[in-house]
């Protein structure tokens, strides 16, 4: 049971059109005593175009343990802090978890203002099963360490979700080709933004389509899992 009367609101925010957000987010964020954020220049967006006038502080992996007994002391002694990460639900695959979990071993009320996040955008946006997926967070980025992981996961019959970036996105294709053969796969990229396309088809056949060409902008990768007729 929580005691101290301040509370942390963990706040999703838009992963690319600033038009997605909730009332309740932007009146948490404009009502809120500070506003912790992992990069406060892209925070600042944000706050601009909602008018929002709260105070930022940074919150990123390398100043986190320094930073989250001060903001538990200001939540402690009766403040709203707002946590929000650069994009999208904070703790996935963001800031989030410590911060958090911290709170939460100190007592402290922890709120969470639910919103975007790529991860399931990508998912239901793929056509590929929704009722039981995994989320994977990014693949490791050397050759060998993914061909591993990806083998680990062969056996898996949920849906697969898995952002990466796109100077290694062929890689990865090349080497879930290799690994899970030809499993439906659905490549979304720019999701919310100006460039938004869903790409479907084997990754075999996405690599084709690629071609030569330089992958651009921000990617989740949402592979089929295993089956009785696949790899
Ligand atoms: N916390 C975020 C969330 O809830 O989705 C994820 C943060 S993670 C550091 C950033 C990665 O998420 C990107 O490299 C990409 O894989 C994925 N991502 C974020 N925004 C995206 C978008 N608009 N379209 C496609 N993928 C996106």
């Amino acid at each position: 049971m929580a005691t101290a009367p301040g509370r942390l609101a963990v706040i999703a925010t838009p992963i690319g059109n600033l038009e997605d957000i909730t009332f309740r987010a932007v009146r948490i964020l404009q009502e809120a005593d500070l506003i912790a954020a992992e990069d406060t220049r892209v925070t600042r967006k944000l706050l601009n175009r909602y008018e929002i006038k709260t105070p930022l502080v940074s919150l990123y992996e390398q100043n986190e343990r320094g930073r989250i007994p001060e903001l538990i002391g200001k939540i402690e002694a009766g403040q709203t802090v707002a946590q929000v990460s650069d994009a999208g639900t904070p703790g996935i695959s963001d800031p989030g978890y410590r911060l958090i979990k911290a709170c939460l071993d100190a007592d402290v009320k922890v709120e969470v203002i639910p919103g975007p996040t790529a991860s399931i955008t990508a998912l239901v946006a793929s056509g590929l099963p929704t009722d039981r997926f995994l989320f994977l967070g990014f693949p490791p980025p050397k050759t060998v360490g993914r061909r591993k992981w990806l083998e680990d996961l062969a056996e898996e019959r949920g849906t697969l979700v898995m952002y990466e970036s796109p100077h290694r996105v062929k890689q990865t294709l090349t080497d879930i080709a290799a690994v899970f053969g030809d499993r439906p796969l659905a490549l979304a990229r720019e999701l919310t933004k100006m460039f938004e396309e869903t790409v479907r088809g084997t990754a075999a056949e996405i690599l084709e389509q690629l071609g030569d060409k330089t992958v651009k902008g921000e990617i989740v990768l949402i592979v089929g899992g295993k089956t009785r007729k696949s790899k």
